[in-house]
């Protein structure tokens, strides 16, 4: 009975796994054409200054409602590109929309505003990144100081010796990078030290439990004075509420991103958001 209900389990994970497979096999065919024909959307979420409540950024964040699939959540559309050979241009497409989008943005005056883009670790693997930014910057006729680029802390990218050089040749073109989800990964000290880095992100696990455990309040201060201490700016995402947002900005941290801010949303929903602020800035103004 024992080894029926093993070979029974093998079973079902081996049909488990085909049914996988098969879906990521569906998946990226329909991905494949979705980027061609530019049905793939991203949606904006606001970074703000803690200190000022102005807008400093907008991280973009990739949407896809496929009509046969229904809505495919962003890690999934990365695995599928990854397996299948489309990494480099779904990130070449997120790229370019979210910098003509910016580039749109600066053209209606909201400037100085930057842009977040996330990027997968296995796109820093193959030296091309930097011909790929510069090449899409031009395209776009955004200024380079307004992309800030998001890194995760995947181990591929920490055995490649050229992370660095690449890091650097971003950082030579003027663009900003950013560690996201720091303190999950597995970054070490010396990569903190050796990595041209501007901006670390305090991964949203420690935001959500700083208020009810002394434990992981104690690991966001240390990671804002960490990142102070070595010229880096901060932000914490997953803000989700007025007591986490209180406690961040009086801990000295610089940026923030959450629900309880603003969630992510279309390049219209942004635009109109823009607009509203900027005209409540005006009316501050006006007053004073
Ligand atoms: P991430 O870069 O760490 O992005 C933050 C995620 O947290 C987003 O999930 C965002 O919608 C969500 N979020 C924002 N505020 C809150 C909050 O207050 N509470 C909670 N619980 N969540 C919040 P999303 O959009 O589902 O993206 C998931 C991940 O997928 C991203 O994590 C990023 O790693 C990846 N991703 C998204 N878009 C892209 C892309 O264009 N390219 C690449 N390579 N990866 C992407
Ligand atoms: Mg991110
Ligand atoms: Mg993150
Ligand atoms: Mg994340």
């Amino acid at each position: 009975y024992a080894k029926h209900s093993r070979s029974h389990a093998t079973q079902l994970y081996e049909s488990g796994m085909d049914e996988r497979r098969l879906r990521r096999q569906k998946l990226a065919v329909a991905l494949q054409t979705a980027i061609e024909q530019d049905t793939l959307t991203l949606h904006y979420q606001p970074i703000y200054s803690l200190a000022t409540g102005k807008i400093e950024s907008i991280e973009a964040l990739l949407r896809w409602q496929s009509v046969e699939h229904g809505t495919v959540y962003p890690l999934e559309i990365i695995a599928v590109a990854e397996q299948h050979g489309l990494a480099h241009r779904l990130n070449e497409w997120v790229l370019h929309t979210a910098c003509s989008q910016l580039h749109f943005w600066h053209q209606r005056g909201y400037k100085p505003l930057k842009v977040n883009v996330n990027i997968s670790p296995s796109i820093f693997m193959d030296g091309e990144l930097a011909n790929t930014v510069r090449r899409v910057l031009q395209q776009t006729q955004l200024s380079a100081a307004a992309l800030v680029l998001e890194i995760t802390e995947d181990t591929s990218l920490w055995d490649t010796a050229g992370s660095a050089e690449t890091l650097e040749q971003l950082r030579a073109l003027g663009i900003e990078i950013a560690l996201d989800d720091f303190g999950t990964g597995y970054s070490s000290f010396s990569h903190l030290r050796q990595l041209p880095l501007n901006k670390l992100k305090i991964d949203k696990s420690f935001v959500a439990d700083m208020v009810t455990d002394v434990r992981a309040l104690n690991l966001v201060k240390t990671i804002i004075s960490l990142a102070h201490s070595l010229d880096m700016r901060v932000v914490a995402e997953g803000i989700e509420d007025a007591a986490q947002q209180d406690k961040l900005a009086q801990l000295g941290c610089d940026l923030g991103q959450g629900y309880w801010l603003a969630r992510p949303m279309s390049a219209t929903a942004m635009s109109e958001e823009l607009m509203a602020k900027a005209a409540r800035h005006l009316s501050v103004a006006k007053a004073q």
